[in-house]
């Protein structure tokens, strides 16, 4: 049997029992919209699609089936099934707050032997940004760690490794760094951090480590004291400074810079180019916005022609004012590096010896009283 008579049979059957909800997940698999495929082969697809708008057409009012479906992407769906009468409504379902992931959280702990100091309030401020299923996948990550040392219950340093694991790739304890770029990652990542110290208006620095993980030689971890869906312009100039900051430590220590901003550069340009181009936050071009976004790029569509729609001045004006942005913030964040060089050294030598230093360790070593003497 086909897929078109699938569907058929499907809606026969639902108003066979009905009442009933018919459940589609990932619509998008059968309801991207047509005509958009590279050559043939999708006739099958179109098929089930046109099968799926007539069922949903044939109901009649008094009839109680009704369709529901998830979509990851919904700008790729037909607008035919999107139109009044089939999916008329859309309930948009974000990724959840900090009580949404408390609540998850309990979900999934259920079935799972856990320690009594797993703090799960402590867990879901951890990890801001997280689906229901990165957290299922972060407690089983845990119960495995746990598993692996023996341990009959999850404890709280398991779930601390395992959302380590989630945000930033396992470790790669076999890819051993040498000594020397091991130390040249150490400033650059309390380059970073210091910068995120000095700053008014970033995160808190949570964690900082060079044990490389994924592709990163090193990360620093700033978490935010709440949950947020709002940049101001002040956040994203400061985010732009911490990201220059690992760049900045490696030229004022060794004098020289490495491949290893690469990716810090990437970020920071995207950044100036969004605080320009779409949030119209600079004086210079003004609150407008250019260039038009390409939520539509996929398959065979191309829509890249359509997407600049300003002047070859103004693509040089922008030009020149993301690299103006930038330099201020490098200059910016440069003085802070040159004001706290001995910061520098000192945080960076710590962490070449302990190679992970939590949000506590950095503070302390900030305020200048020594982790160890703390601790006695
Ligand atoms: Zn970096």
């Amino acid at each position: 049997m086909g897929w078109a008579s699938r569907v058929r049979d499907l809606f026969q059957q639902a108003k066979k029992v009905q009442p009933c909800i018919i459940f589609l997940d990932e619509i998008d698999a059968v309801g991207r919209q047509r005509g958009a495929g590279v050559g043939g082969g999708h006739d099958e697809r179109e098929q089930t699609l046109n099968q799926l708008l007539v069922e949903m057409d044939g109901f009649d009012p008094k009839q109680t089936v009704i369709v529901i479906a998830a979509s990851n992407r919904p700008d790729v769906l037909d607008p035919a099934l999107l139109r009044p009468g089939r999916f008329d409504r859309q309930v948009v379902v974000d990724k959840p707050d900090i009580k949404g992931r408390r609540a998850i959280l309990d979900i999934h702990i259920q079935e799972k032997k856990i320690d009594k100091d797993l703090d799960l309030d402590v867990i879901a401020k951890r990890t801001p940004g997280f689906t229901g299923a990165d957290l299922a996948n972060l407690l089983n990550e845990a119960a495995l760690m746990a598993a692996r040392q023996g341990k009959k219950i999850i404890q709280m340093t398991d779930v601390e490794a395992a959302t380590d694991r989630v945000i930033a790739g396992p470790e790669r304890k076999s890819k051993a760094m040498n000594e020397k770029e091991k130390e040249i990652v150490a400033y650059h990542e309390v380059g970073h951090a210091l910068v995120a110290k000095f700053c008014q208006n970033t995160d808190p620095v949570h964690k900082i480590s060079i044990l490389p993980r994924g592709r990163a030689l090193g990360y620093t971890l700033q978490l935010p004291q709440q949950d947020k869906y709002l940049m101001s312009r002040a956040e994203i100039e400061d985010q732009i400074k911490v990201l220059m900051g690992g760049r900045i430590a490696e030229d004022l220590k060794f004098q020289m810079i490495t491949s290893g901003a690469s990716n810090d550069i990437e970020r920071a340009t995207e950044l100036a180019r969004g605080y320009i181009c779409n949030y119209g936050m600079s004086e210079r071009l003004g609150a407008r916005k250019y260039g038009k976004s390409q939520g539509y790029v996929f398959m065979a569509k191309d829509y890249s022609d359509h997407s600049k729609d300003y002047s070859e001045g103004t693509a040089r004006e922008i030009d020149e004012e993301i690299r103006r942005l930038i330099d201020v913030c490098y200059a910016e964040a440069k003085q802070i590096l040159i004001d706290n060089f001995d910061k520098l050294e000192e945080i960076s030598k710590e962490i070449l010896e302990k190679e992970v230093l939590d949000g506590k360790d950095f503070e302390a070593l900030l305020s200048g009283v020594s982790s160890e003497s703390e601790s006695v």
